[in-house]
Order: structure tokens, then C-alpha cells, then sequence
């Protein structure tokens, strides 16, 4: 299993107060080094993701926009100055390093995932990505490295389908936007409905499985839902490569959704995940950390969810 992080995601800073914080991360690498994950697991350095990569999946005015953002001159002179991108998404002196960094772990670990290296990748990093539309940054996230990573392994001669599966309380509105004349990727999303961001989720294609999910849902019927929407989907897909959009903003803990997983939930969607993964994909799996907003949830659940994904020799 290969652990991609780095020390300056945690340089994207944003407001006081706001959720998307580098504490986050920084927990969980903590937890990391506390329950001995990365003795077993040695973090490896992400290269910045490359303009060919980023485009794939995004627009070269998206591009544009934010790299004008972040050449801002208030941004360049003071590193604790920072702009907002949309209300909720800010950057800072070092927020595209981040994000280049961010997508660029994901683009490594296909690489790793692709040529044989290793089956099992997971990239601690932020800012997260799955909102990230074609042409807009929102929802705390800049540019989307589950994308960028899926448009990298299609572009490999040896791969034709993928699957992002993402569990993130939010519904990928930004994945799903990037794809949706895409059939090569299936999009699984559960999400909580009503809720953020309430866009996309009624996009129709056979490929885009959307699995709402309300205020309230606890595991039995969560498990229940996903079992019925995803099984038969990527049954029928059967991809080549699975990828993970790992949000732990589901929890019961979290403050900004309503939903009532727990730990052994996560276990179960990550058995789950493993177990098609097998099935279809030569094990191959790379998940990379999306929301998650309660220090003591969030260490807790990326700590489970990496017990089951990495491979039982490594456990
Ligand atoms: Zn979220």
C-alpha cells in the first residue's frame, strides 16, 4: 500500500472558523503516526500535478482563474492574506501548491496503481476536490483530484473503464459534472438529501448513480441503499481501476450534515469497495480524503478505513 502525503497541504490556509482547516489534516497524520499506520506505511511526497493532467478534467479558463488567485499580489506579499474564490472556497500564498499537490497524489498513485507497483494507494491531503465543476472551484475545493486521476488512467492504452465511488456526505456534484458525458467513469454518489450542495444530483445516465439519502439515515439503511444502487451498477460496468472520493462527513459526530454512520460502517463500505475491486479491477484501488470535519470522527474513520484497504499482508 502506497500513503502519498505532504506537509504543505496543511500551508492552505483559510478563515477562522472555517470547517476545511489544516488541523484536519494534521490530525489525521498525527493519528496516523500514533497507531503505527505509518511505521507499516512509509508516507511518499506527491509531485504537483502538471497542467495536462489538470486539464483533462478541467476547463483552461477554470485553470486560468485560479492561478490568477493565487499570483494575486496581496497573496504573493503576505502569507496570512487570503481570498475567497467562491463563499465558502478561499486560497492563500500556498493553496495551489496544495491543490496541485492534492491532484497530483492522485495522478502518483495511478501511475503506482497502473504499472504494478502496488494495489492499494491512499493520499492524505487537502484541500478536497469532489465539488470542483469543470470551469468552477466551490465548496472548499479548487480543482478535482478524483477526476484528474480517472482522465490519468483513461489515458493509459491499458485502461477503458473506471469507477469513482464516493461516500462523502455531499453529493459529488463536481465529479458527476465532469463526467456526465463520459461513460468510461461511473460516478456512484450517496449524499445527504436535501443538503449541499443540491446540484446535479438529478443528472440522468446510465453511469451516474446517485443514492440520496435523508437527514437521519443511520448504517442499516444506508448499507441497505448502497448495496441496491452500486452492486448491480458496477456489476454491469465492471471497471478496470476503482476509485475513492473518502469523505467521513457522514459520521454521527460531524457538524455540517445529519447523517449517523459510525466506524464500522466505514469498514463495511471499505470491505465493500475491496471486495468489487477484486472482483473486477485486479484489486486496484486508490481513495483520496474528501470531507470529514470532526477531528475525533475523521482520525478514527481514515484509521478504519485504511485497516481494510490495505492488503491483509500489510495488516
Ligand atoms: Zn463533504
Amino acid at each position: 500500500m502506497h500513503l502519498y502525503t505532504d506537509t504543505r497541504c496543511l500551508e492552505h490556509r483559510v478563515p477562522n472558523g472555517h470547517p476545511e482547516r489544516p488541523e484536519r489534516l494534521a490530525a489525521v497524520l498525527n493519528h496516523l503516526k500514533a497507531c503505527g499506520f505509518i511505521d507499516d506505511h512509509p508516507m511518499l511526497a506527491p509531485e504537483q500535478a502538471k497542467d495536462v493532467d489538470i486539464q483533462r478534467a478541467h476547463s483552461l479558463a477554470h485553470v486560468k482563474d485560479i492561478t490568477t488567485f493565487a499570483t494575486n499580489d496581496n497573496l504573493e506579499a503576505d502569507k496570512t492574506s487570503m481570498v475567497p474564490v467562491d463563499p465558502d472556497t478561499w486560497m492563500s500564498q500556498h493553496s495551489l501548491t496544495a491543490a496541485r499537490l492534492a491532484a497530483g497524489a492522485v495522478c502518483n498513485g495511478i501511475d503506482d496503481l497502473i504499472s504494478g507497483r502496488t494495489q492499494r494507494v491512499f493520499c492524505a491531503v487537502r484541500p478536497p476536490g469532489h465539488h470542483a465543476e469543470r470551469d468552477a472551484a466551490m465548496g472548499f475545493c479548487l480543482f478535482n483530484s478524483i477526476a484528474i486521476g480517472a482522465l490519468k488512467a483513461l489515458a493509459s492504452p491499458t485502461i477503458e473503464r473506471v469507477a469513482i465511488l464516493d461516500f462523502d456526505v455531499h453529493h459529488g456534484n463536481g465529479t458527476v459534472d465532469i463526467f456526465t458525458d463520459n461513460p468510461a467513469v461511473m460516478v456512484c454518489s450517496s449524499f445527504q438529501h436535501p443538503h449541499y450542495p443540491n446540484r446535479k444530483f438529478d443528472v440522468r445516465r446510465d453511469h451516474l448513480i446517485h443514492t440520496p439519502l435523508a437527514a437521519g439515515t443511520a448504517g442499516t439503511e444506508f448499507r441497505r441503499q448502497i448495496e441496491a444502487d452500486w452492486l448491480p451498477a458496477l456489476e454491469r460496468h465492471a471497471p478496470e481501476l476503482i476509485l475513492v472520493s473518502a469523505g467521513f462527513d457522514a459520521h454521527q459526530r460531524d457538524p455540517l450534515a445529519q447523517l449517523n454512520l459510525v466506524e464500522d460502517d466505514y469498514a463495511w463500505i471499505t470491505d465493500l469497495i475491496v471486495s468489487t475491486a477484486n472482483q473486477y479491477s485486479e484489486g486496484r484501488v486508490i481513495s483520496t480524503l474528501e470531507g470529514g470535519y470532526d477531528l475525533q470522527a475523521l482520525t478514527q474513520s481514515v484509521e478504519t478505513h485504511l485497516a481494510h484497504l490495505a492488503p491483509a499482508v500489510s495488516r
